[in-house]
């Protein structure tokens, strides 16, 4: 069981709003070395907030991240720095560098932020790109590419990090549905290596497969986590069970 793994991400009292509106409300979670966690939920429940205030994007919010058990303070600029380098981010919408090509999107961050030397990222760029079979894109620029080639690329340009932890938001919602299948075999086989994944999606197939736990969110809140057997074959909550049953 992988939640016998020391504990990589631990998040407790979380919260945080726009203005008035509260959006995240108290979220308390541990994310296991290794573990696959997927994140469901209605739209405007939360999912993307609380992957951009684990990955530093979202300031200032309430409560505490450790990775590794190191505490992080989004005011601390060392240590904001510390959690962009650990943790790799994947958007719905690639969030490619349109003006660079493939390579230059997979270099720029570990050149500028002094994890690697432009040969070596240029090679680790590479190898990576080999595994997803886009090294023949590597001089293309990202609108030449199929939404499904882009974010694989993207995958690769936040694995080229070589981040702790991985978090992914609504990566195949823009995608066709035939090309979907590309993007979640990356990902499998992500899984297969042992990389521990943050991953908000709707694909429910993905989840029953590899995830360890599912967390459903409502109105900023963690209403129900569980193993996906559980979660989807035995919800408690009566929202739960709505939701499923929409999409399921
Ligand atoms: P989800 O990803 O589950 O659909 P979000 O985290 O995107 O939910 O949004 C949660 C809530 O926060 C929604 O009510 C949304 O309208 C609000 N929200 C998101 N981003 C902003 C923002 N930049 N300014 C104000 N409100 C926002
Ligand atoms: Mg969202």
């Amino acid at each position: 069981m992988k939640n016998d793994h020391p504990v990589l991400l631990c998040v407790r009292d979380m919260s945080m709003r726009y203005g008035k509106t509260q959006v995240l409300n108290q979220i308390d979670l541990d994310i296991h070395k290794g573990e696959v966690v997927v994140v469901i939920g209605p739209s405007g429940s939360g999912k993307s907030t609380l992957v951009r205030c684990l990955n530093g994007l979202e300031n200032p919010f309430e409560g505490t991240i450790q990775l590794n058990g190191a505490p992080y303070d989004a005011r601390n600029h060392e240590q904001w720095s510390q959690l962009r380098n650990q943790i790799g981010m994947v958007f719905q919408d690639y969030s490619l560098f349109p003006h660079l090509n493939v390579l230059k999107n997979m270099t720029l961050a570990p050149v500028l932020r002094e994890k690697y030397t432009e040969d070596e990222a240029e090679r680790i760029a590479l190898e990576l790109l080999e595994r997803v079979q886009l090294r023949h894109k590597a001089s293309s620029m990202p609108a030449q590419l199929s939404g499904g080639q882009q974010q694989r690329v993207a995958i690769v340009r936040a694995l080229a990090m070589c981040p702790e932890i991985m978090l992914f938001d609504e990566p195949t919602s823009a995608l066709d549905p035939e090309i979907v299948g590309e993007v979640l075999a990356v990902m499998k086989e992500l899984v297969s290596q042992g990389m521990t994944m943050i991953v908000v999606t709707h694909e429910m197939s993905f989840a029953r497969e590899v995830a360890d736990k599912v967390v459903f969110m409502d109105k900023g809140e963690i209403l129900e986590a569980a193993s996906p057997e559980r979660l989807f074959d035995y919800p408690q909550h009566e929202r739960v069970k709505n939701f499923l049953g929409k999409i399921l």
